[in-house]
């Protein structure tokens, strides 16, 4: 049976849509009355449901009734190739990446890597995700193999290529090698539709300071993202103070490698003085909220970026591809470590996480202007999200109730660069499913044969341990 609130995903394929949303997520937030029209990967034009509707007479319009139409979700951080990693990561203390990640991307061939990220990029837009920036793998196949993933998957990729030289005592043979290697890869992808070249170096502390300067002033020049995770661990901010008497964000802006070019991961053990740096030097931030809630040492003070002018986006450092429970967690981290004891209910008022995920976020990764809002000339990458559940009844203030409220399976079709890739979290031209079997069984070989070290047991082991403990009564003299 079908009733006037259906959708049929055929409509979708035109080349040229005219779509009339019941609500149209725009800067300002949801506004009802609005059509859009997406032709040649963009959105050409935008406005006045009557106005649009005038001016394209030779389009059918789309009707979509009870559903939202908002960007697509910018992932500022992502490790495409560790995604199939997470569930061992349960429970782990910090600095995960050298007992579980480092091993586990060293077991990773051409064939895991092409299929761990093409289930990720998967993952990425059944969440919503329409933009994902990977962060560069170490593993040891090739990064051709993300390459092939995510463009098949249809996925907008901001791709870092590992530009580490080993530190200050690296070989000058060694950095020509990898300034070289960069230079090609960014040549390579100019003006691709949805690859971004962009290079990374894991922690200041694995490049010299010659290799540092170079990578960030070539992005600078080059006009792309420059990455690295910077003040995320205690142990790492340690290790930077211990070595060269500053901690990483001072050694960075010493060397002069900070600007607008850059932006640091995590960002979450920052003083005073270093939030003044970043402002200064107009750096950007991935505020990462999940990483911290699973395995970090603070949450970083988004707000406080957000009112400093700071610029940041929003990402899931490969925990859960799940773009309205990562706003929920932005805002729910906020709120914990720094609203509940003074008082700020609000905490961001709910529309902070909503810009710094989608038009904020794309000015974070570089992609300011092309992507991240639905306005006139940008790409097309957007959501259709039916606002017709229980959950969002009644809803008075939309905007809000989707960050606390709205939920991944809400979403109806996910479009990138003007292309339906997936309706209800499946894409219709390709085996998504089969692909998932796939990659279950190759992970779970890779996984067994990794020398990965766990700190805790498996929840059920866990479980066991701590029942026998309280039986025998911890070990305390009975009472
Ligand atoms: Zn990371």
């Amino acid at each position: 049976m079908t009733s006037p609130r259906d959708i049929d995903p055929a409509d979708l394929r035109a080349s040229e849509l005219l779509l009339l949303p019941e609500h149209l997520m725009l800067r300002g937030g949801s506004v009802g009355g609005q059509a859009v029209v997406v032709k040649d990967g963009r959105f050409s034009d935008v406005g006045p449901a009557a106005e649009v509707l005038a001016r394209h007479p030779q389009l059918a319009p789309v009707a979509l009734p009870a559903r939202l139409v908002m960007p697509g979700f910018i992932d500022a951080h992502h490790h495409l190739t560790q995604s199939f990693g997470k569930s061992l990561a349960a429970g782990e203390p910090s600095e995960i990446f050298q007992r579980i990640w480092v091993p586990l991307e060293a077991s990773l061939d051409d064939e895991l890597v092409y299929k761990a990220s093409k289930v990720a990029a998967l993952e990425s837009l059944r969440g919503g995700f329409t933009t994902v920036v990977d962060a560069g793998t170490r593993a040891k196949g090739d990064i051709e193999a993300v390459i092939d993933a995510t463009r098949e998957a249809g996925l907008r990729c901001v791709l870092g290529l590992i530009c580490n030289d080993g530190g200050n005592q690296s070989e000058p043979a060694l950095r020509a090698e990898v300034m070289a290697r960069a230079e090609r890869f960014i040549a390579r992808w100019q003006g691709d539709a949805l690859l971004h070249a962009s290079l990374a170096i894991s922690v200041p502390e694995v490049a010299s300071d010659e290799v540092l300067v170079a990578v960030s002033r070539l992005c600078a020049e080059s006009a792309v993202l420059f990455q690295s995770h910077v003040n995320e661990h205690l142990a790492s901010v340690e290790r930077s103070l211990v070595r060269r008497g500053k901690r990483p964000i001072e050694l960075l802006d010493a060397l002069g490698a900070l600007g607008p070019q850059l932006l640091i991961a995590h960002g979450t053990l920052v003083t005073p003085h270093e939030l003044r740096i970043l402002q200064d030097t107009d750096t950007a931030v991935s505020y990462n909220p999940v990483a911290s809630q699973w395995k970090g040492n603070a949450v970083a003070p988004a707000l406080q970026m957000a009112e400093l002018g700071i610029r940041f986006g929003l990402g899931t450092d490969a925990t859960r591809s799940d773009g309205f429970r990562l706003l929920d967690a932005a805002e729910y981290a906020q709120r914990l470590a720094f609203g509940l004891s003074i008082g700020d209910f609000s905490s961001g008022g709910g529309w902070t996480w909503l810009d710094h995920a989608t038009h904020q976020g794309a000015d974070a990764v570089g992609l300011g202007g092309l992507t991240g809002e639905i306005a006139i000339g940008r790409r097309a990458d957007f959501l259709i999200v039916d606002v017709d559940v229980p959950e969002l009844c009644p809803s008075i203030d939309l905007d809000w109730d989707l960050l606390r409220l709205g939920n991944r399976d809400q979403i109806d079709a996910v479009f990138v660069d003007g292309a339906l890739r997936l309706w209800r979290g499946w894409p219709l031209d390709w085996d998504g499913r089969a692909l998932v079997d796939e990659l279950r069984e190759l992970a779970g070989r890779a996984i067994a044969t990794a020398p990965i070290q766990r700190i805790h047991a498996l929840s059920p082991q866990d479980r066991r341990q701590r029942l026998a403990r309280r039986e025998r009564g911890d070990g305390r003299p009975a009472r």
